[in-house]
């Protein structure tokens, strides 16, 4: 464990392979981990197929994980870069950080690592809907995209489409009143999946699901019905008689929450917030000094390719500064005492 690195990415992404790509353009030694599979099969970015809200994005099959191969290769191949980085194939497990400031970043093979400053993109991922108790029923569809999760992203889907929001609480019925006003799909619906709708005590969103036709289907889902091509085609509702119908859907948003992956932030005692993000400064560095957050677990920022990419840029930039200010403090220090001796 005798090198200490520059910068330490955790998490290769968007927001992490953009940092990394930073750091080793900006001539730093970089490592980075790469997660898991267990992290990579949890991760948003195995989920991101073809990215149409991008330019440049359009020729992808699977925009962030064909993008992050293409970083790695590029520095991989590249004589003097390919010095700059060490990548490592798993997942972190424990951060400290010692009294000079100092990370010690240990893996799941306990192999351990120290770096100056920390830039963590483990991101966020979206809460699924269970069926029977399960989420396996939901994911070949959203695997297909006709269940999604980003409005930015694709609710231009719901486009002369049977479109519904799932989920029972405010932000279910104000997604679907934005999708209605947005691009008027021919029927829109929320489904509570068998809990009580959260948002009657607001009176202007109960009006304004009313005014929209909204359909409000409260009964627990007990499958998804599909068609020929494997396309959504309906969901089979349970009723208040214990009966059961299909109620034709063809995109689905769960607007469900989150769970968010703060463990290494929150063990190192950073400050979170109550959806679970971390809370940054403006270059996203945490409450723990030379600790930074990028990407969608940041407090406050879109959750989008873009702006995970820019955040790490400026985290990234923002240590960048820190290292040549100390070096300059180094170096001015030591022509000092030579003039002065
Ligand atoms: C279905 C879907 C479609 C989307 N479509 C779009 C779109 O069209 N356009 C758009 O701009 N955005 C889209 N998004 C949003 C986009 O995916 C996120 O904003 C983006 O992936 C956030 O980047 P991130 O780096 O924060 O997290 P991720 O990209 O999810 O990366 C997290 C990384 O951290 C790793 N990791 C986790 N824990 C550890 C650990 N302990 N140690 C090491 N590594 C770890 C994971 O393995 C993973 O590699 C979409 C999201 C979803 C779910």
């Amino acid at each position: 464990m005798s090198e200490i690195y520059d910068i330490a990415v955790i998490g290769a992404g968007a927001a992490g392979s953009m940092g990394m790509l930073r750091a080793v353009l900006n001539n730093r030694k970089t490592i980075i981990f790469k997660g898991s599979k267990q992290t990579n099969k949890r991760s948003r970015a195995l989920w991101v197929r073809k990215v149409v809200n991008m330019p440049l994005m359009f020729d992808k099959k699977m925009a962030i994980t064909d993008s992050v191969k293409e970083t790695f290769a590029w520095i991989e191949g590249h004589e003097y870069f390919s010095k700059k980085l060490t990548s490592v194939n798993d997942e972190v497990k424990t951060v400290i950080r010692d009294e000079e400031g100092i990370f010690t970043l240990e893996d799941s093979n306990a192999n351990k690592y120290q770096a100056k400053y920390v830039l963590l993109a483990t991101g966020i991922m979206d809460i699924q809907p269970e069926i029977q108790g399960s989420i396996e029923p939901i994911l070949p569809y959203a695997n297909k995209g006709d269940i999604d999760y980003c409005i930015r992203c694709d609710g231009h889907k719901v486009i002369n489409k049977v479109a519904a929001t799932i989920g029972h609480g405010s932000t279910a019925a104000w997604v679907a009143v934005l999708l209605c006003e947005r691009y008027s799909p021919p029927e829109m619906k929320i489904f509570t999946n068998g809990k009580a709708p959260e948002w009657l005590g607001d009176a202007d969103l109960s009006k304004l699901v009313e005014l929209y036709k909204i359909k409000v289907i409260t009964g627990e889902i007990l499958s998804i019905i599909s068609d020929e091509a494997k396309n959504l085609k309906a969901f089979q509702i349970k009723n208040a008689e214990g009966e059961s119908h299909e109620e034709p859907v063809q995109v689905a948003f769960p607007m469900l929450g989150q769970i968010a992956y703060n463990e290494l932030a929150k063990n190192l005692g950073a400050e979170i917030s109550e959806k679970g993000n971390v809370k940054t400064n403006e270059k996203g560095e945490s409450s723990v000094s030379g600790f930074y957050v990028a990407g969608d677990l940041r407090e406050g920022k879109k959750y989008q390719i873009y702006t995970a990419w820019d955040m790490a840029v400026d985290s990234v930039d923002d240590m960048d500064f820190k290292l040549r200010n100390s070096h300059r403090r180094n170096l001015l220090s030591a022509v000092d005492s030579v003039v002065k001796g």
